[in-house]
């Protein structure tokens, strides 16, 4: 008896048998309509066996092989199923989720685009950019000599030092060599600069884009072309990890460490990690690319397992690194949260016609509008959160849970009428530097400026073309666009990240200020970075101010190993709400008993999150550590299989494993 095991989107960790009729023919890795219940279901063959532990009378027949995709490759089967075990989520669903929407539905796939006409040699004609320089042709040459196998390298260079040059130059030889290259990027819709130098870089290649915005029939065909081995490059964020590709020859991840590569929900995969399990199922190199690559990754090259290849100059000849200059609030005080001497050199580039900088890491007006009379301060009535004024359309809003209201006319509990924004946002430094320059052309660039689909690509494009004197504007700047008329920067606030309780807090904030100075001076121009600061003698300024991440990391490596943190220990965390923080506790404590724990595990005690009640859920959450990933392993696969027994109704629950995010 022919049994086909089939994994359908359903929350259960087991697959689903059914027999096949001789007239069907699924085979492993088809996409088969299946009955299920009182309804048809669209599933993945993962296995075809003799026998079923289900009654043969009550197994039911697939019903029909949907065809128009490729059949799912062994590797990739091979790769979710990783993903399943390593996640602890349940192979179905992973499975499902990894392919687009349409290829779930029972809807017909999109007629497929006919092939690019011409010479089917012609896909790797290469627009060669400027010849390499030394460090980059050593680059080029360590992974090239990798072609054909597994190997991790780290491209460590700053920005502007050369590494996409590097990837073109690469992904040139593996579609002269007819196979395939998948880049993976942070967030695709901030840099439509980097598909255009892809497709410049490659006139005549299919280039298949993959990221969420894509609309349905956009994201379709995009996959098929990668699965089909017809796109020699794939370029996408985190989820293009996911996608088949019949002949891989290179694997590129740019800015490794962005925290955005962690999925944050569902199968909560890390896609640099999946990249790399991707690479060696393939038989291929992947290079890691970062100006100031994750501690984890870092480790990993100290130790030799990834091969570090060091960009350490900016690659176009003359183009320095820019300046970092400290200034001490403790002897410039601030007005409007702008030193004097912020100012100063702000009014020079307006006087010389070039662009500033001014880098705020909180959106909206103020963080807090309180009554001073009696201590008053608006909050979220279903987050332990305050509320953020915004002051565009004079609303409060909660930025944890999207909560909204109007500003109140009087403090609720005193009646004062004159209530008062506390700290900034980018909303109100726009405000004051409008006071400060009013000839200036200010231009604000936040999640609230940008709302539209393509409206951020549109002033990002601007900006590059010189428009705008002052940008002020959030993290969504920091990354990938090329400002060539920018030469200073202005950060305000950053030592607020400094006094956080998340260890990898001050990773961050190097990285991002790193990032940030690194849009300044890209062309002949010095730039400039000035970082406003009540602690100019901390360490991690001190290496900013040096450029110096093989210290940075060197110090903090050693508080992590001291400490015990990661990368010297592997953690999952589990993750519970409910409506009522001692029924979150409660389970929480009881769930850490749940089965026995090995020696060389330790299950820490739960702990509240810092913003307890989010969207009227009170959160909490406790970690687990072992120095061992198998050990570690072993133990989330029991815990996890015995876990939903043990919840009660009401609470919500959910393990991270290599958890990033804490708060
Ligand atoms: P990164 O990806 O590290 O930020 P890029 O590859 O984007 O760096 O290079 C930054 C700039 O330097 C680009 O304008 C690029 O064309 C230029 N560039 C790269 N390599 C060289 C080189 N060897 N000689 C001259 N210019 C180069
Ligand atoms: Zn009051
Ligand atoms: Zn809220």
């Amino acid at each position: 008896m022919r049994v086909l095991r089939v994994a359908l989107e359903v929350p259960v960790a087991k697959l689903f048998d059914y027999l096949c009729d001789a007239s069907v023919l699924a085979e492993v890795g088809d996409r088969v309509v299946v009955p299920f219940g009182s309804r048809e279901r669209v599933g993945v063959v993962v296995d075809a066996v003799d026998g079923s532990s289900v009654a043969s009378a009550r197994l039911k027949d697939v019903t029909r092989v949907l065809e128009g995709a490729p059949r799912l490759p062994a590797d990739w089967l091979e790769q979710m199923r990783f993903l399943a075990a390593y996640y602890q989520r349940p192979f179905g669903e992973t499975v499902a989720g990894a392919l687009p929407p349409r290829l779930r539905s029972l809807k017909a796939l999109p007629k497929r685009k006919p092939p690019i006409e011409g010479d089917p040699g012609e896909p790797a004609r290469f627009v060669a950019g400027p010849a390499p320089n030394e460090a980059q042709r050593q680059a080029i040459e360590r992974i090239r000599a990798a072609f054909g196998s597994f190997r991790t390298f780290l491209l460590h260079g700053i920005t502007g030092s050369g590494k996409t040059e590097v990837y073109l130059r690469l992904i040139a030889e593996v579609v002269a060599r007819r196979q395939q290259a998948l880049v993976l990027v942070p967030e695709i819709g901030l840099t439509p600069q980097l598909e255009a130098r892809f497709r410049h870089a490659f006139p005549q290649a299919r280039i298949a884009m993959l990221h969420s915005a894509l609309e349905d029939t956009a994201r379709t065909h995009a996959w098929l072309d990668a699965a089909r081995g017809e796109a020699q490059i794939v370029l996408g964020t985190r989820l293009a990890v996911l996608t088949p590709m019949a002949k891989l020859g290179l694997v590129a991840v740019d800015e490794e460490h962005d925290p955005s590569f962690k999925q944050q929900e569902g199968l909560r995969y890390s896609a640099r990690d999946a990249a790399i399990q991707r690479a060696k199922l393939a038989g291929c190199p992947v290079v890691l690319g970062s100006a100031t690559p994750s501690l984890e990754t870092w480790q990993n090259a100290r130790a030799g397992r990834y091969e570090l290849l060091p960009l350490p100059e900016r690659a176009v000849p003359g183009a320095k690194l820019p300046t970092v200059r400290l200034v001490d609030l403790r002897n410039e005080s601030a007005e409007h949260g702008l030193a004097p001497s912020v100012v100063e050199a702000v009014r020079a580039r307006l006087a010389g016609g070039e662009q500033s900088l001014v880098f705020i890491n909180r959106r909206g007006y103020a963080p807090v509008l309180a009554c001073d009379a009696c201590g008053w301060a608006a909050g979220c009535s279903r987050c332990s959160a305050r509320l953020v004024l915004h002051s565009a359309d004079r609303r409060l809003r909660c930025h944890h849970c999207g909560a909204e209201e109007p500003v109140p006319r009087a403090c609720p509990t005193c009646g004062n009428v004159d209530l008062r924004p506390h700290g900034r946002g980018t909303q109100r430094i726009e405000e004051a530097l409008a006071g400060i320059f009013p000839e200036a052309r200010i231009l604000r660039i936040d999640r609230d400026s940008a709302r539209k689909r393509g409206e951020l690509a549109r002033t990002l494009a601007g900006v590059s073309r010189g428009e705008g004197d002052i940008l002020v504007g959030t993290q969504l700047l920091a990354k990938g666009h090329d400002f060539p008329n920018l030469t200073l920067v202005c950060v305000l606030n950053a030592d607020s990240a400094l006094l956080s309780t998340d260890y990898r807090s001050a990773e961050r904030l190097f990285a991002t200020l790193q990032q940030v100075g690194g849009r300044s001076g890209r062309r002949e121009q010095p730039g400039e970075v000035l970082v406003q600061t009540r602690f100019p003698g901390h360490p991690m300024y001190q290496a900013l101010m040096r450029h110096d991440f093989a210290g940075f990391a060197a110090s903090q490596l050693a508080e992590r190993e001291a400490a015990g943190f990661p990368p010297f220990v592997f953690e999952a965390a589990l993750r519970a709400e409910a409506k009522r923080l001692a029924d979150t506790m409660a389970f929480l404590k009881a769930a850490a008993r749940l089965v026995p724990v090995p020696e060389s595990v330790k299950v820490y005690d739960p702990v509240p999150h810092v913003i307890t009640r989010r969207a009227g859920y009170e959160r909490a959450q406790l970690v687990v550590q072992s120095h061992s990933r198998p050990a570690l392993q072993a133990f989330l696969a029991e815990w996890n299989a015995a876990l939903p027994a043990a919840a009660p109704r009401g609470i919500r629950w959910h393990l991270d494993v290599d958890p990033i995010e804490f708060d």
